[in-house]
């Protein structure tokens, strides 16, 4: 059973491969945080060592070691905090990945394949990067390296050219649905509301349901884009200073806030279109309805198109600052 919910094509493409003994040395599951791409990495990876005619089975001794986290020749990498540019940040550092690359010359202890998955592609440091290069120009026979990615247009060109690689986009609201019903016995009226707040982040969704603390926060966080919404410039400028400051650390943290941003204006759009069911908290349904009855179309479309632009020139390395700061600026006044 694939544990991997929707991304048909990622899965068929995956399926293929085994079936037909055709199997990349590397591949690169590209798609935002939360989309499915570690369920996904270790669905292939017991696939890839299953023993039974219906891959992966669950039962046999491969999928259910792989399964406990025991299964010696599946490693999994992740960030961890180190020091990049002489700035501290979250990076997969070279002392991280080089025990694993160098037991890569070796047969797999117990299964078919060592299957290495590297969480978080964008964040190698230069040398980790270049030990990488290293073994994908010379990939050992039975290894496969599985880089998952939030966005592969930042990861080393080099890099995502060696890899065959996979996009998983956000799933349909439908789909989630349908996965908390039936598979987590959740009922209607939440599995609508989670699904709604997930943005088609399958894995967060399934989260929510068991920590409900999870859609507070969420929650908590669309509270403070209001009220940046219907605050002053100060109040902007010292929230874009915030933003810019925890962007030097953690950016996967500030392109989820900016996508927040992006869904709540969508929001703001929908209303104007009357295209939204406005939820059951009124004070938040007063302030997008305001919000909409506001501005126009066009300033609603222009502060869209304002988000967009920041996230594209903080993906090519602008000054934080700046960019957030300009994005304040773009922001419709509203007193
Ligand atoms: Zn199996």
């Amino acid at each position: 059973m694939w544990r991997t919910f929707g991304h048909d094509k990622a899965k068929r493409i995956l399926q293929a491969g085994i079936a037909e003994g055709r199997i990349a040395h590397a591949y690169m599951l590209s798609g935002p945080i939360g989309v499915g791409k570690m369920t996904l990495a270790l669905d292939f990876s017991r696939a890839l060592n299953c023993v039974s005619l219906e891959k992966p089975c669950d039962t046999c001794n491969q999928c259910s070691r792989i399964d406990r986290d025991v299964h010696t020749d599946i490693h999994v990498i992740r960030v961890s905090e180190g020091v990049k540019d002489g700035r501290r940040r979250v990076l997969i550092g070279i002392e991280q990945i080089r025990d694993v690359f160098r037991e890569l010359s070796l047969k797999p202890y117990e299964g078919k394949f060592r299957v290495v998955i590297v969480d978080g592609a964008e964040h190698f440091s230069g040398e980790a990067a270049n030990s990488l290069l290293k073994t994908l120009e010379e990939p050992p026979d039975q290894v496969v390296i599985v880089l998952l990615t939030a966005d592969h247009n930042i990861v080393l060109p080099t890099v995502v050219s060696r890899c065959q690689l996979l996009e998983m986009r956000q799933l349909n609201e439908s789909v989630i649905i349908e996965v908390l019903q039936t598979e987590h016995g959740v009922q209607l009226d939440k599995a609508n509301e989670i699904a709604r707040l997930s943005q088609g982040m399958v894995g967060w969704a399934l989260r929510a349901t068991q920590e409900p603390g999870l859609i507070e926060d969420l929650m908590n966080r669309i509270d403070v884009v209001a009220e940046v919404v219907g605050g002053d410039i100060e109040h902007r400028f010292s929230y874009a200073n915030d933003l810019a400051v925890t962007f030097t650390r953690d950016r996967w943290n500030v392109r989820r806030e900016l996508d927040l941003w992006l869904a709540w204006w969508r929001d703001v759009l929908l209303v104007k279109y009357e295209l939204l069911k406005l939820g059951v908290n009124s004070t938040r349904a007063d302030f997008l309805k305001r919000i909409s009855e506001f501005l126009t179309i066009e300033q609603i479309i222009g502060v869209l198109g304002s988000i967009e632009d920041t996230k594209r020139v903080l993906d090519r390395n602008a000054n934080p600052r700046l960019a957030l700061d300009n994005l304040m600026l773009s922001l419709p006044k509203l007193s």
